[in-house]
């Protein structure tokens, strides 16, 4: 339920509102946007008293809000919101490109890939210490070795990181990540999403492979209902019927999010087509659809990596990319 206020509220008229709701036996969630106040009734309201509310002379209505998921619900939150990455800024008109490989290999291997995505204009290195892979024989990661290795490279160079982090266990090792990342294996992995509710830490949430917006929305509600409400979400691509590409981009998500959650949107076309050659194209089309930024994966030697080689682009071919996209932007903007 969500309870819109007229304009111009006295706060202490506000404070004594939320008491008296709170009183009701429910939590209550205020969102002060630009043009209104909204306060969002979580928990059960069955009991509350619609027409009383309504009646009352500082609120302008009353509505009853049947999805299930609410922190996350723009009607609970209109404005779209910021999330705030060790000062770079997400949502809202605030575009972020993150690069780096798939997986962190060595100190000169990251360091020198975030010295040219940066170059190219990236705003966060991505690289993966803890890796989900479907094989146990495949390269499973440097672990907290990895995570050490990012930190050298964000200290050489200024940017902020992004790192998957598989398990509750791990969670500690995160402490100073600026983003920690969902990966799309784990999205349900509802212990660790009560878990980083419990932390400060803007968390990048996938897509499942073959989850629906409804349950996307509902994980990312798991750890806005901890607190943590700095949740970015990232679509990656779904699992469908199709096998010319690892998964398949599901773009008008990006377009019916917007409509659902205030929460910004990015999208990684790297796992979404599994092929190097198209990740530029879909990066572009992400962009003209209204993504607030992208995860790429960027590998000095492809050929060579240690995972995801076949979808990496080179250093040259991410630069090339990036004049693209920020040609695109002007386009939409
Ligand atoms: C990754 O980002 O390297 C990764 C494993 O992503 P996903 O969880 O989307 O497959
Ligand atoms: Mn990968």
């Amino acid at each position: 339920m969500i309870v819109v206020l007229k304009n111009k509220v006295e706060e202490e008229q506000k404070r004594q509102l939320i008491e008296w709701l709170e009183g009701q036996g429910v939590r209550t969630h205020l969102s002060e946007g630009e043009f209104s106040t909204i306060i969002g009734l979580v928990g059960d309201t069955s009991a509350i008293d619609m027409p009383l509310i309504e009646s009352m002379s500082i609120v302008e209505s009353v509505k009853r809000i049947s999805d299930p998921f609410k922190r996350c619900n723009r009607k609970f939150h209109p404005d779209d919101t910021i999330v705030d990455a060790a000062g770079i800024k997400i949502g809202k008109g605030n575009f972020c490109v993150m690069a780096g490989p798939c997986s962190v290999e060595s100190e000169e291997q990251i360091t020198g890939i975030a010295e040219s995505v940066k170059a190219s204009g990236a705003l966060m290195l991505r690289g993966g210490a803890f890796k989900p892979r479907t094989s146990p024989y495949d390269f499973q990661g440097m672990g907290g070795e990895g995570l050490e290795l990012l930190r050298k490279a964000r200290e050489k160079t200024g940017l902020p990181i992004v790192s998957e982090c598989m398990g509750v266990s791990d969670l500690a090792l995160f402490e100073d990540v600026d983003i920690i990342q969902v990966g799309a294996r784990n999205m349900q992995n509802f212990e660790l999403l009560k878990a980083l509710g419990k932390v400060k830490n803007p968390i990048l949430l996938k897509r499942g492979l073959a989850n629906t917006l409804k349950e996307f929305l509902m994980s990312a509600e798991y750890i806005m209902a901890g607190g943590n409400e700095n949740v970015i979400l990232c679509e990656r691509g779904i699992r469908t019927f199709d096998d010319y590409t690892r998964n398949t981009l599901d773009l008008a998500a990006v377009s019916m999010l917007r409509e659902l959650t205030h929460l910004p949107i990015v999208v990684d076309p790297s796992h979404a087509t599994g092929i190097a050659r198209l990740v530029p194209p879909m990066a572009l089309a992400a962009t003209a659809a209204g993504a607030d930024g992208l995860i790429i994966e960027v590998h000095n030697d492809p050929v060579h990596a240690l995972s995801d080689g076949a979808q990496s682009l080179t250093p040259e071919q991410f630069a090339d990319l990036m004049v693209r996209i920020n040609k695109v932007r002007e386009v939409v903007a």
